[in-house]
């Protein structure tokens, strides 16, 4: 699949308005400063893709990104942990985040995006926990790798590997980098894998 066609769709505030012609999606989650925008625009080969999410007011729940004209998207969901809204409207969103997670047939799988120097935070867990629960396909992206030396790198991977051998579900872990694309590949064959079953 090639993900350089992929173009910005539209906004759901809620399940009911996620696109039809969407037939199969991959949402991408992560606490703010994941780095879950620049790995998007890295991905798509496309620095400005992901800015959307943080134009006040388009900014809603899920923001679709379609590959092409294909029915298939790269879903983007708010950054959970910093968001800058009330806190009534954090908690109407983590409603619709449940309902759209729980509900959205379309959904393959899920990509949690974590800061390789600070991995499995406690919403990570809660995640990750949710994703064992309704057995939903999870593929964590530790992310800057850049950030460490390799064996540190290396140790930080095999750390969140141990945490996870344990799941139900299907879960994956990989390193990637959006300054130097490291893992790049990796991802694609990931998303590749659940696009096309
Ligand atoms: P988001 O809030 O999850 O969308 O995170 P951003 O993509 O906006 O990244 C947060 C910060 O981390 C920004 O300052 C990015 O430049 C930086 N960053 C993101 N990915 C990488 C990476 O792979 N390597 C390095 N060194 N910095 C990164």
């Amino acid at each position: 699949l090639t993900y350089t066609k992929t173009h910005y769709l539209r906004s759901a505030a809620t399940l009911s308005q996620c696109p039809g012609e969407i037939t199969r999606e991959v949402a991408f989650a992560g606490r703010s400063n994941a780095g879950k925008s620049s790995a998007l625009n890295r991905l798509t080969g496309q620095k400005k893709l992901a800015r959307t999410s943080k134009t006040p007011g388009r900014t809603q729940l899920i923001n679709y990104f379609q590959l092409g004209e294909l029915p298939l998207a790269l879903v983007d969901l708010p950054g959970y942990g910093y968001a800058k809204v009330p806190i009534g409207v954090k908690n109407a969103w983590q409603k619709e985040l449940g309902n759209y997670l729980q509900k959205r047939d379309a959904l393959a799988g899920l990509v949690l995006l974590m800061d390789i120097r600070h991995p499995l935070t406690d919403y990570d867990k809660r995640m990750l926990e949710w994703a064992n629960d309704n057995g939903m396909p999870l593929h964590l992206v530790l992310t800057k790798s850049d950030k460490l030396k390799r064996g540190a790198a290396k140790s930080a991977l095999l750390q969140v590997s141990q945490a996870i051998r344990n799941s139900s579900t299907a879960v994956s872990v990989q390193m990637f980098s959006s300054l130097n694309g490291d893992g790049l590949d990796e991802l694609k064959q990931r998303l590749n894998s659940w696009f096309l079953p």
